[in-house]
């Protein structure tokens, strides 16, 4: 039995990173908590009431897809449908080309990161420079982000520091306010030099075709003022049907991403430059990205694509607060990237089957979640497939379970093991002869086996009949 991955990346890990994950992480539970509370009577009603509503479009989306696009024309965008990863980097990269573009100042995009965006154009020779505070952080570092909504939940202000004066961004000064004004300096600079920016959106209305882009820091907005071209990629399935749905997927998104009632920046665009509209970029493009969506949503874990990103998830997700978002070895940690990573990952699912045992099955994030996605139970169905599909890392770090079946089918045996359980309830735990079994029975107490009552009262009833 080899050991789990994500077990061998906690034992390697830094105490240190570990309490400041989980001590981060807990805060913004239970403010998130304290906040709904405040706020709604029934906040477990809302997120139900959203998940239906996102449950609805997936079904639907063959209608609200058209829909939107009928919309995003009409209001002067230019839309791209891509099927890939590949697709999608390199449709981003002719619009680039098309417009003699070299420089792109991105905001925070969950779906560039998935596709890879960054390195495939810098391979291209073009810049794709990160302006949400900490995905530069991580870019400069050649890092990766660990958390979807702090991407720098692993790294304290002193590394911070460290790594801005290795890249000639100021001498040695870890106070978060002369870090933060000197990323404004350089981020404003590039701003005014990009060709093209890039952003993702979190939602877009099939009714009007308007797309909405939350921050906290206002980096998007300075993107589409500066730059000529605004290209927006977005996964299939971030539409809601109508405008009006979007005051309650604002309201549950900022509450649960950064417990705050209302994200700092929230973006309407309509479209690009125009009549009526004397500002924003005078082209807009919006790339629609598939990359194993379609495929998702004929399987039987579809109820994952309800997903708007918050990472409340992970914020309350025991093992995420114990290894953090690198254990997960993909773009999406903790409970969300448990189910989704491997779905994306489509042919390479096996080498990711060992992630959906990354939980407990608390079900606290099936709790948290605004739209009500039963993570635990999308967690159990990808482990059923891990182990149909013979998956060698379905299976690494989990103990056999043939000991367990031989028993359980060979009443004689069941019967004398049951007996000698019964008769373990008059034996003192000290005398176990396992040392790790002594030891979790030293502060544990077992329950007592209820002496075969089930059985007699099984038999007495079949006699009766
Ligand atoms: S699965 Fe739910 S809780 Fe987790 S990030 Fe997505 S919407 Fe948020």
């Amino acid at each position: 039995m080899s050991a789990q991955q994500i077990d061998a990346f906690v034992a390697g890990m830094d105490a240190d990173r570990r309490k400041s994950v989980h001590a981060s992480t807990k805060v913004t539970h239970e403010r998130r908590t304290a906040l709904l509370r405040e706020w709604f009577k029934d906040a477990d009603a809302l997120r139900k009431r959203a998940g239906a509503i996102k449950q609805h479009l997936l079904e639907n989306l063959d209608h609200y897809l058209p829909a939107a696009e009928e919309k995003l024309i009409a209001n002067g965008a230019k839309v791209h449908w891509t099927s890939d990863a590949a697709d999608a980097c390199e449709t981003v990269r002719k619009i680039m080309e098309e417009r003699g573009a070299r420089r792109m100042v991105k905001a925070k995009t969950m779906v560039s990161e998935e596709i890879g965006l960054t390195p495939f154009l810098e391979k291209h020779g073009m810049e794709a420079l990160e302006t949400d505070l900490g995905e530069f952080i991580v870019q400069i570092d050649g890092d990766h982000p660990s958390h979807i909504v702090r991407p720098i939940i692993h790294k304290n202000r002193r590394e911070i520091a460290r790594s801005f004066e290795q890249h000639g961004l100021g001498a040695y000064d870890d106070d978060p306010q002369v870090i933060t004004r000197r990323a404004r300096a350089h981020l404003r600079r590039k701003f005014l030099e990009a060709d093209v920016s890039l952003s993702g959106a979190n939602f877009l209305s099939a009714e009007s075709g308007r797309l909405v882009v939350v921050t906290n820091e206002g980096n998007s907005r300075f993107c589409m003022a500066a730059a000529p071209c605004h290209i927006v990629l977005v996964g299939i399935e971030k539409l809601v049907p109508r405008d009006s749905d979007l005051g309650l997927f604002l309201n549950l998104l900022a509450r649960s991403a950064t417990a705050q009632p209302l994200t700092v920046y929230t973006e309407f665009i309509t479209g690009p430059r125009g009549e009526g509209r004397p500002d924003g970029p005078e082209e807009l493009h919006v790339v629609f990205v598939d990359n194993g969506r379609s495929e998702i949503l004929a399987g039987d874990c579809r109820e994952i694509l309800r997903c708007i990103r918050c990472g409340a998830c992970m914020n309350v997700c025991p093992v995420y607060r114990q290894a953090s978002g690198h254990a997960y070895r993909s773009v999406y940690p903790g409970p969300l990237g448990a189910v989704l990573s491997p779905l994306l990952a489509g042919e390479r699912f096996p080498e990711l089957a060992d992630l959906p045992k990354a939980s407990s099955l608390c079900g606290a994030c099936n709790e948290v979640c605004p739209v009500d996605i039963p993570l635990p139970d999308l967690l159990l169905r990808l482990r059923d497939r891990g182990y149909r599909e013979g998956a060698a890392q379905a299976k690494a770090g989990t103990p056999s379970l043939g000991a367990w079946a031989w028993l359980a089918t060979h009443p004689g045996a069941w019967r004398a093991a049951l007996s000698a359980a019964n008769a373990g309830r008059f034996v003192s735990m000290d005398w176990i002869p396992i040392p790790a079994l002594r030891a979790w029975t030293r502060t544990r107490t077992l329950p007592m086996p209820a002496g075969g009552k089930f059985r007699r009262w099984l038999a007495s009833r079949k006699e009766a009949s």
